[in-house]
């Protein structure tokens, strides 16, 4: 059985922390030193680092934690890191043998072009790329790239469990409530994610099904949406994500 821990850092940045109680594996440790005192504390030995993307606050603990604990360092293919690692392309599977993971890893440009996400079914590590009720920034690609990569997050099954890497959620909530004041399931989530902040909880892990009721930027062929937008109900939908992906930038 595997759990997995959030480690918060910076501001509201999580580190994944998966582990079957004897070996850790760790997603994006922006950070190294929370992640070091969790492995102290609970005495897991590490066994990989997975990075999703390059940006600093999911790499910058990378280099003093290999060299604490020399493990294994999977990184996208296409993008270069200072910090020896194996670098993962589409398709590929990772396995680990003592947690008994088996990634495999998905190509999902957008956020950053070389970006990617670790897919071992019912976890999902999406780094920056699908937030619950929204999505990552478009740094380096295209709404069109975004869009896809999105619309392949969509068709995972729906009880798959999503591990993003940002606490985004209330204020994605109020945005997606804008544009859908009617949809129950936002409401409904937006109680229960209330809860949980207050009880100094994450939001996440969300699911695929759920985002498909509440993320507007899985939801971009809704009318109700689109009317919201004073679009045209014919308006293609990597059309409206564009225009969403905009709004969102200054909200
Ligand atoms: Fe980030």
């Amino acid at each position: 059985m595997l759990e997995i821990l959030p480690i918060p850092a910076f501001k509201d940045n999580y580190i994944w922390l998966i582990n079957d109680g004897r070996h850790a594996v760790v997603v994006d440790p922006g950070d190294a030193g929370p992640v070091i005192r969790q492995l102290e504390q609970t005495g897991l030995t590490l066994e990989a680092i997975l990075i999703t993307h390059h940006c600093h606050d999911h790499i910058d603990g990378v280099v003093e934690l290999i060299s604490k604990y020399p493990a294994p360092v999977y990184a996208p293919a296409k993008e270069s890191y200072d910090f020896p690692h194996i670098p993962v392309a589409d398709g590929e599977l990772i396995t680990l043998t003592e947690t008994g993971l088996k990634l495999t890893v998905m190509e999902l440009p957008g956020h950053t072009l070389g970006h990617i996400a670790y897919f071992d079914y019912p976890f999902l590590f999406c780094g920056d790329t699908l937030f619950s009720c929204g999505c990552g920034r478009l740094h380096e690609g295209t709404a069109e790239q975004m869009y896809q990569s999105l619309q392949r997050l969509a068709q995972l099954p729906a009880d798959t469990r999503v591990y993003c890497a940002h606490e985004y959620t209330l204020n994605n909530l109020a945005f997606a409530l804008e544009l859908e004041p009617g949809n129950m399931a936002l409401h409904k989530r937006q109680q229960e994610v209330i809860k949980l902040r207050t009880a100094g909880l994450p939001s996440l892990p969300t699911t695929i099904g759920l985002e498909l009721a509440t993320n507007p930027f899985l939801r971009s062929d809704s009318t109700t949406i689109k009317l919201s937008l004073n679009l045209e109900k014919n308006t293609a939908p990597v059309e409206v994500f564009r225009i969403l992906r905009e709004m969102k930038n200054d909200y």
